[in-house]
This record gives C-alpha cells, sequence and structure tokens, in this order.
C-alpha cells in the first residue's frame, strides 16, 4: 500500500487527511512542526458554498449547529456607517451547503476528531530529504524518519517544504498592510445588523464583521495599510487611519487585538518532483479580501485526493495547471477587492460607491465575479 507524508496540519493538511482516511486505503501521516495544533480560540473564517459543499463530504453538516452561523447578507458601509448595498449571500446557498462562518477552532477541532490519534505527529521538522528505491526518504530533525511514496507540503505561505524540493526560491511579499483581529460579543452600538457580514470600507483601510455562532459572538477584522510592519505601532495606525475617520468606531478595538501582517505569494511555481505537491497556502497565499484561503485549501486538498482516489498521481495529472486556473480566478478578484476597498480620495470613494449600488444589482456581474467562486 503507498504511503503518503503531509506536511503541516493546518486546514489543506487537515482536510487533505479526512478524505484520505474516509474514503481511501492509503497509509498517511500528517507531519506538524509544533507541538500543538493551532487552535486560535475566538478568531473567525469565512467558508463560502465552494468549500462547505466538499467539507459536507466528510460530514461536516452534522457539527453542532449552535457552533455555525449563516449569514445571509453582506452589507456594505461607509466609514461613517452609512449603508452603500447589499449582496445577497443567499442565492448561492442550497438546503445543505449554505455560505458559513465560525470559529477557525471549530474548523480545526471538527478536521483533527477523525485523525488525531494515529494519523498526527507533532514537533516534526523536516532535516533532510532523499530518493531511495523510487520513494522519498525524509529525516526530521528528531532524528526520525519516514520512507514515503508522495510528499504534500501543506506547511503555509512560508512553505519550507519546497525549500527542501524545489531550486527556484519563492518568497511570500507584505502586502504593506496588517490585519488587526478582535473577537467582540456584541455590535450592538454600530447600528448594523448583527446577523449579516459588514464590509465597513474606509480610507486605507477596512473593516468585516460577523457572527461566528448563534451565541451572539463576533469576529472583527480590521485591514489597515501600511509602509512597514511594526507591531509596537499598531495603536497609533489605528487611530490615525481609522479612528481619525470614525471616532466612534473606537469600541470595536477596546478588546484584546491580534496583529497579523498580510503576505502574499509573488510568484506561483509548479512543483518540480513527480511524487512532491502542494496545497494550500503553500501553494499560494491570497490577500484576505475575498475570505478564499481557507476555502482554497480546502479545495486544493480535495483535488489531490480525486487523483489519489483514481491512483492517478503519480501518472500524468493536471493538478498544477488546473489548479493555477482556479488560482488566477480567486487572486484577481482578492486583488481586485484590496485596491477598491481602499480608496482613500472621496471622489473616488463616491465613485466606487455608485459603482458598487449599480453592480450589486446585476445577476451577470453576481454570476461572473462571486458566482464563478462559490459554485465551483
Ligand atoms: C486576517 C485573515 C483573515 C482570513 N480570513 C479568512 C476567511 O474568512 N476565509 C478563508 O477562507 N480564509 C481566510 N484567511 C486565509 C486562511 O486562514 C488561510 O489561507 C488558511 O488558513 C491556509 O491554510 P493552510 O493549511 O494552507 O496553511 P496554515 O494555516 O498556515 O497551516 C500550515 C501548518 O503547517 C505547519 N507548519 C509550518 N511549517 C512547517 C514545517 N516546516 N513542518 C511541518 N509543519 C509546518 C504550521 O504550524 C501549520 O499548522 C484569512 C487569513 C488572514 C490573514
Amino acid at each position: 500500500m503507498k504511503k503518503i507524508a503531509i506536511i503541516g496540519a493546518g486546514i489543506a493538511g487537515l482536510t487533505l487527511a479526512n478524505f484520505i482516511k474516509k474514503f481511501t486505503d492509503y497509509e498517511f501521516i500528517v507531519y506538524e512542526r509544533d507541538e500543538n495544533l493551532s487552535f486560535e480560540h475566538g478568531y473567525g473564517i469565512q467558508l463560502s458554498t465552494n468549500s462547505m459543499k466538499i467539507l459536507n463530504q466528510i460530514s461536516f453538516s452534522k457539527i453542532n449547529h449552535q457552533k455555525i452561523f449563516h449569514p445571509k447578507k453582506i452589507d456594505l458601509y461607509n466609514i461613517q456607517i452609512k449603508k452603500i448595498c447589499e449582496l445577497n449571500l443567499s442565492k448561492f446557498n442550497s438546503n445543505e451547503i449554505k455560505y458559513t462562518t465560525l470559529q477557525r477552532s471549530t474548523l480545526i477541532e471538527f478536521l483533527k476528531e477523525d485523525v488525531y490519534t494515529q494519523h498526527l505527529r507533532f514537533g516534526k521538522k523536516i532535516k533532510s530529504v532523499s530518493e531511495l528505491k523510487n520513494k522519498v526518504l525524509i529525516k526530521f530533525d528528531d532524528n526520525t524518519n519516514d520512507l514515503v511514496d508522495y510528499v504534500i507540503g501543506a506547511d503555509g505561505i512560508f512553505s519550507n517544504t519546497r525549500s527542501f524540493f524545489e531550486k527556484e526560491k519563492t518568497v511570500p511579499k507584505f502586502k504593506k498592510a496588517i490585519a488587526v483581529r478582535v473577537m467582540l460579543n456584541s455590535t450592538s452600538d454600530l447600528n448594523i445588523n448583527d446577523e449579516h457580514i459588514s464590509l465597513i470600507l474606509g480610507g486605507n483601510s477596512h473593516i468585516v464583521l460577523y457572527p461566528i455562532s448563534k451565541k451572539k459572538q463576533f469576529n472583527m477584522v480590521c485591514i489597515i495599510r501600511c509602509k512597514r510592519y511594526d507591531p509596537e505601532n499598531t495603536e497609533q495606525l489605528i487611530q490615525e487611519i481609522v479612528l481619525k475617520q470614525n471616532p466612534n468606531l473606537k469600541k470595536i478595538f477596546d478588546n484584546e487585538i491580534k496583529i497579523l501582517p498580510l503576505y502574499f505569494t509573488s510568484k506561483i511555481l509548479p512543483s518540480t518532483n513527480k511524487k512532491v505537491f502542494y496545497i494550500g497556502d503553500a501553494f499560494n497565499g491570497f490577500l484576505p479580501t475575498l475570505a478564499q484561503g481557507a476555502g482554497q485549501s480546502i479545495e486544493s486538498a480535495f483535488e489531490i485526493f480525486k487523483l489519489l482516489k483514481k491512483n492517478r498521481l503519480d501518472k500524468e495529472n493536471n493538478y498544477f495547471e488546473n489548479r493555477l486556473k482556479r488560482v488566477k480566478i480567486v487572486r484577481n478578484r482578492s486583488n481586485l477587492n484590496f485596491f477598491v476597498f481602499h480608496f482613500s480620495s472621496s471622489i473616488m470613494q463616491i465613485i466606487r460607491n455608485i459603482i458598487l449600488k449599480f453592480l450589486v444589482r446585476r445577476k451577470f456581474f453576481i454570476k461572473i465575479f462571486l458566482g464563478k467562486v462559490y459554485k465551483n
């Protein structure tokens, strides 16, 4: 029986592990660098219908429904919380497959359930790799090793797996922006509909706020453009860029904040080894402005699983070409959103808002811009 090493226990690696476990007889181990899984309690994630459709095949629909939320709309506001327009998400839903928001930890808990005891190894970092009898010998820095038929790099945007198998280096680029994340128990002071996703557009910044369970918990992400990543300077940045435009937003930054610099993959390179494949952020890291990073991690894991199931992973396959096509569709839209969400000139903002109001009512636009992503 063929053996697979999955490097990295994030959303991509764990999704693939679940599919292999549920539907195939392949042997596999997920090797995680850290000593435990990253639960990042509280912080949220949006999963659109393209990823929900895949997750439901590993019984995600059976999850406790109190722990997830199905927002029906995205409400777009200007930074003064004046509504610009709304976008109906429920038109992409079916009875079983719905746009879903939840805590990241809820998703990881679910994905770990069936693979934790037998298939996950912690504290594993690759030391060297070599080819042996048509297989790949992986040596880890704790002096253990594994001889496998396939290696799946699922170790995130700064993939270390790539550095062992690829000569050409791809270094993720800093997008000159940070994400500030906060958990909230209420949005009542903001005068927004707290059952929808709120997208608040300001100069050089935007805010996304959404419920992550039925229990009035909310995730807030504020993206702020800045030249350098200087975590010490975050409060000043929030003050000078966001609160200067609307001081009433201060209360949404009152709870503990977590800061992340935003990186993206600048050049998507194929695997040069027929036994090695990259999924999730290790294939391509997106900007978060279409909320598709995890969705694409799930999709790419599912594509690898389908090839494994048909026993076609080491035969001629189009994994890279097909994934690249898909990534380009998502990447172009994420990048366009990033550009459009942050206009600082008030004239540009007015023009943008008029165009947005026009476009959200046009079926053809919704079908091309979002339908192509959500209805994979
Ligand atoms: C602010 C923000 C908001 C976001 N919101 C959304 C959203 O709403 N919806 C959405 O779909 N996406 C969202 N994303 C993107 C999404 O979180 C990522 O795209 C997704 O988590 C990537 O999953 P992954 O498994 O590929 O990589 P990761 O989550 O990075 O997991 C990689 C794993 O590999 C491990 N690892 C790293 N190096 C090694 C090594 N050398 N050896 C072994 N293991 C290693 C890591 O510890 C980790 O467990 C957001 C991103 C940001 C920054």
